[in-house]
């Protein structure tokens, strides 16, 4: 039929660096506003599967496309994300000499650099949207305060509302979690729970406890392979997956 499924259609996908197989013949499919949280032991690949989606890592092999029919594989990094797929790095990539407010600026769809949109001037309309999303995440007080001053955590918040102001059809997140406190974790769980809704995301994690409280659908990474695929019981009493995390 004419119906697309899925957001992400991504088969026999094979990425090789120096013939150690990152990824070997992986099988991942994402629907439409589906919640996707894959999980793995470190060097299970998650990241490159990732960095394959948004065009920074080129497959040996495989089929990766977007909507079931654009193929992501022929595209440069930045047609990838006009396409509308945001991706977080594991490691906040802000500028942190720029105020917060300013960081949100010029990650504004109109803006096509630094410089115009530091110098160009907002709409009422399009400040309004930028103070929303300052809200949203919990950062409207700091949002005349220099980005490298703020704590981990709120950096990790404000590189997601940068990727959100752009109104991605996919979101990417590599480990939003990762070295935040367990307060900082749980305002991120209620933060990704809202954002969720009517999204199409990936967010992987290793953290089981942080999986448990967001997960929908996990899979399973381990050495560049689908392990095991399911809800988060199924995952839990899967017993190839106690061994990797109980054994790894
Ligand atoms: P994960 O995110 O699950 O921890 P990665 O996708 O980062 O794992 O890495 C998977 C494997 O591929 C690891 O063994 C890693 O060392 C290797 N790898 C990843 N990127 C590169 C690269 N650019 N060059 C060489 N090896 C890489
Ligand atoms: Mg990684």
């Amino acid at each position: 039929s004419e119906l697309v499924k899925h957001i992400l259609y991504i088969e026999d996908l094979t990425v090789s660096f120096d013939g150690f197989k990152a990824l070997d013949g992986l099988n991942f499919y994402v629907e439409i506003n589906e919640l996707r949280v894959v999980i793995g032991p470190n060097g299970a690949g998650k990241s490159t599967l990732l960095d394959v989606i948004c065009g920074k890592t080129r497959p040996e092999k495989g089929e990766v496309l977007f909507y079931e029919k654009i193929d992501l594989k022929k595209l440069k990094e930045h047609e990838i994300a006009r396409l509308g797929i945001g991706r977080k790095f594991q490691t906040p990539s802000i500028y942190e000499d720029l105020t917060v407010l300013e960081n949100l600026t010029i990650s504004y769809p109109k803006k096509k650099t630094v410089f115009s949109a530091l110098f160009f001037k907002l709409s009422p309309m399009d400040k309004e949207k930028i103070e929303e999303m300052l809200h949203f995440v919990g950062l409207i007080d700091k949002r005349h305060l220099k980005a490298g001053l703020l704590s981990h955590g709120e950096k990790q918040w404000l590189e997601i509302a940068m990727i959100l102001i752009q109104n991605p059809k996919l979101v990417l997140l590599d480990e939003p979690v990762a070295g935040m406190s367990a307060k900082e974790r749980e305002k991120t769980v209620s933060l990704l729970k809202k954002i969720a809704p009517g999204r199409s995301m990936v967010v992987i994690e290793h953290d089981m406890e942080f999986v448990k409280n967001i997960a929908q659908r996990v899979t399973v990474l381990h050495q560049g392979k689908v392990l095991c695929e399911g809800n988060i019981e199924r995952i839990q009493n899967d017993p190839k997956v106690q061994e990797v995390y109980l054994g790894g």
